[in-house]
């Protein structure tokens, strides 16, 4: 371990300041993942990317790191829920749509996308965490922390839910600022439909719903949890009741993570999170990304080969060019950076081919590029320490690559060594030059059963073209035994597994 210090923005204190981990050396922070009813786009990734560059730059100075991030599997509104998870929420509605249609049900599109944002994670060369906990199972812990709440006095029931109280809280809008009560009030003014509700800026802790999609038994009734409480929960449930770092998009200061705060130091006394950390919006082409202006990409539109409609970007190249400005500076997001980022990501590879092939000789002769190597990587490393500058951190390492390929033919086998072991410690900094681990899917997040469902499905479609009832018939015969009920509607065939019930 350095005794180098590591800073970042913190918003909470609104100025730079060091990450200094209550236990010295072991940094234990969480990270807001994603709701998993569609594909993660390339700006939920940029903000990703943060916590693994604050994990890699941990790793880099000895540290060790404690590392949470969820998965949101359990729907919540379209619109911001400021206050109350009414309406109707992204899950329900990505299951209506026309890519929802391949789903039984809301359970499996979320483990779809779920699984799909664990392939676009490795694709993309973000290190794992150590735990990846999921809203759903952890329903129980939820309940508790909410029954808690009421118990001292910081939550009431209503007719449709329960929610926290932020008069009980002083200290409410602490992290975005949002302290004065009649701005809240006026935002929340559409949204609020809960009339026994006792401030307007009192936000759901559980949403009574019987009707809900996914639903849970509570003291309560039937329903579901609000947004906030489950990161507060997970968060810690994982890493305990104070914990060094949080991180996430800009969007979510508030409400999301105010409402955080307010639950958990409402239940522990304690400050919660110390350092905050906050990512600001990905924009492409000096737009706002959206499917309206058609800028909208997600990660594998862009890395699927073309044959397959993607573009066939290079995966380490998006990498690049995601983490090409620093993450605290709105980012615009070209296509002239990912071309530029793939003419860099080439030159590393290049480089590592060739110090491979070098070193692997026993060429006689003395290190000649080691000493101006390791000051490059101590330029990039201090780079990543002074608040994630990442621009800085990658013309460093374009500097060393410069190097190693300008050397070429006068490279040695020591020299190439050190070249080599330069590119490795740019590569566990930066995460550009290779990928560390296959890309595979634990098998976890495979759902065998569904691919299953769907060949003999495209099986039966084509028997049915060809006349072949009877092969259609024996096909559904085979679904039935594998307790799969098909529906043949005039919007195509569905299915659904019969366990499922309502669903
Ligand atoms: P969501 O699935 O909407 O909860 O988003 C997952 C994460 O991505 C959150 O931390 C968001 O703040 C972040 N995020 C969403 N859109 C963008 C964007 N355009 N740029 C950067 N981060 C984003
Ligand atoms: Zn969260």
């Amino acid at each position: 371990m350095t005794d180098k210090s590591f800073t970042l923005y913190n918003t909470l204190t609104r100025r730079v300041d060091a990450l200094a981990p209550l236990e010295p050396g072991h940094l234990r922070f969480y990270g807001c993942g994603p709701t998993v009813y569609s594909y993660a786009h390339i700006g939920n990734f940029r903000s990703f990317l943060t916590a693994d560059l604050i994990l890699r730059t941990a790793h880099a100075i000895g540290w060790k790191t404690t590392y949470v991030t969820n998965i949101t599997d359990v729907g919540h509104l379209t619109e911001d829920d400021f206050t109350d998870p009414s309406g109707e929420d992204r899950m329900a509605k990505a299951l209506r749509s026309k890519e929802g249609e391949r789903f039984a049900n809301v359970w499996d599109l979320a483990r779809y996308y779920a699984g799909a944002l664990l392939d676009d994670w490795h694709t993309l060369n973000l290190r794992e965490p150590d735990v990846r906990p999921r809203a759903t199972e952890h329903i129980r812990e939820q309940i508790r922390a909410v029954e808690q709440l009421i118990e001292r006095g910081h939550a009431y029931e209503t007719g449709q839910g329960i929610y926290f109280s932020v008069p009980s809280f002083p200290v409410y809008g602490k992290l975005s600022g949002n302290e004065a009560a009649t701005d809240l009030e006026q935002a929340v003014r559409d949204v609020v439909v809960d009339e026994q509700k006792k401030d307007a800026r009192d936000f759901a802790l559980w949403k009574k719903d019987p009707t809900h999609l996914m639903q849970w038994h509570s003291p309560w009734g039937w329903g579901f949890p609000g947004w906030h409480i489950e990161c507060s929960v997970m968060a810690q449930a994982y890493l305990g009741e104070e914990i060094d770092l949080h991180t996430g998009g800009e969007d979510l200061i508030f409400p999301h993570h105010e409402c955080e705060i307010a639950q958990a130091e409402s239940l522990t006394g304690k400050p919660f999170a110390r350092h905050w950390a906050h990512t600001r919006f990905l924009q492409v082409e000096g737009e706002k990304m959206s499917k309206r202006f058609n800028n909208y990409y997600t990660v594998r539109d862009l890395v699927a080969p073309e044959s397959e409609g993607g573009r066939g970007v290079d995966p380490l190249a998006l990498r690049l060019a995601l983490i090409a400005g620093q993450y605290r500076k709105p980012y615009n997001f070209t296509f002239a950076t990912l071309r530029d980022s793939a003419r860099h990501v080439q030159r590393f590879r290049d480089a590592l081919a060739h110090v491979d092939r070098i070193a692997a000789e026993e060429a006689p002769g003395d290190d000649r590029i080691g000493p101006r190597l390791d000051a490059i990587y101590a330029r990039a490393l201090d780079a990543m320490l002074d608040d994630l500058n990442t621009p800085a951190a990658i013309a460093a390492a374009l500097d060393g690559v410069k190097l190693i390929n300008g050397m070429k033919d006068h490279l040695n086998g020591a020299s190439a060594r050190a070249a080599r072991a330069w590119l490795d410690q740019i590569n566990a900094l930066l995460g550009i030059v290779y990928h560390e681990t296959e890309t595979t899917t634990p098998d976890a997040e495979v759902d065998p059963l569904a691919e299953q469902v769907e060949a003999l499905l495209a099986e039966r479609k084509a028997a049915r073209k060809a006349k072949d009832y009877a092969r259609a018939d024996a096909i559904r015969d085979e679904l039935d035994a594998l307790g799969i009920e098909v529906m043949d509607t005039p919007e195509g065939t569905k299915w659904r597994r019969k366990s499922d019930f309502g669903f």
